[in-house]
């Protein structure tokens, strides 16, 4: 499933020969992350990667706020950067903010020094910009191995994963998200989605946008409250 979204890549064999398992959101083998809560619990978090993204993230956040809902999202540190602004304005709003590596490298091809400088390039560009947040960690395409979970560890992260994924890489249309993210949902879910893209800034969010729009009124209607991770963890 997530190997789909760099297949027919030059590192496409190279992660089918490293093991589906270091790339699978829920599997456990290589130690413990964060999935989700136990099956029916009335709790949701929308956890949105790849930003900060000019101009989408500011329009995900005005509907966030609209629906008074707090999300959790997971910045690439290039991009906080380059616009300190924009997770300033995340943070301001009340939203969890969590490290996805300086510049979204597949981690699990890199070495423990390079893992290293990932995150605490990372980590030091959110501080700079927002100052103190989370100690939530999320791996590139979901990639880990021993070595990353290692590393997180001694740097103090939690790795967070996820158990629902809106498959919304290449912007489908949103009914095509929502469907997907629907057919999973069961309560306790951590659910992926995104409002930047890893290759550049300004990757065009509209449809996962209108897609949280909606899911957030059919989920709110069943009696769901959608928290941060960090409120989940600790719930
Ligand atoms: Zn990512």
């Amino acid at each position: 499933m997530l190997a789909s979204v760099i297949a027919g890549t030059a590192v496409g064999t190279a992660i089918v020969a490293a093991g589906y398992q270091s790339m699978s959101p829920t599997g456990q083998w290589y130690g413990r992350t964060f999935t989700s809560l136990s099956r029916g619990t009335k709790q949701l978090a929308l956890t949105f990667d790849d930003g900060p993204n000019d101009p989408d993230t500011l329009k995900l956040l005005e509907v966030l706020a609209r629906h008074n809902v707090r999300a959790t999202f997971f910045l690439i540190g290039r991009y906080v950067r380059e616009r300190p602004d924009l997770a300033r304005e995340i943070a301001s709003s009340g939203h969890a903010i969590g490290n996805h590596t300086y510049t979204h490298p597949l981690l699990i091809f890199q070495n423990e020094a390079e893992i290293r400088k990932q995150l605490s390039g990372c980590r030091a560009a959110i501080q700079d910009a927002v100052g103190e947040h989370s100690n939530l960690f999320r791996p590139p395409f979901g990639g880990r191995r021993p070595a990353v979970l290692r590393v997180a560890g001694k740097l103090g992260f939690d790795p967070i994963m996820w158990n629902v994924t809106g498959h919304d890489w290449n912007a489908p249309p949103a009914a095509a998200i929502e469907v997907k993210v629907a057919r999973q949902i069961r309560g306790g879910d951590v659910i992926l989605l995104h409002d930047g893209g890893h290759k550049q800034m300004g990757a065009d969010r509209s449809q996962t946008i209108l897609a949280t729009d909606h899911l957030i009124v059919r989920y709110k209607n069943e009696g769901y409250d959608f928290v941060t991770i960090p409120a989940m963890i600790k719930s």
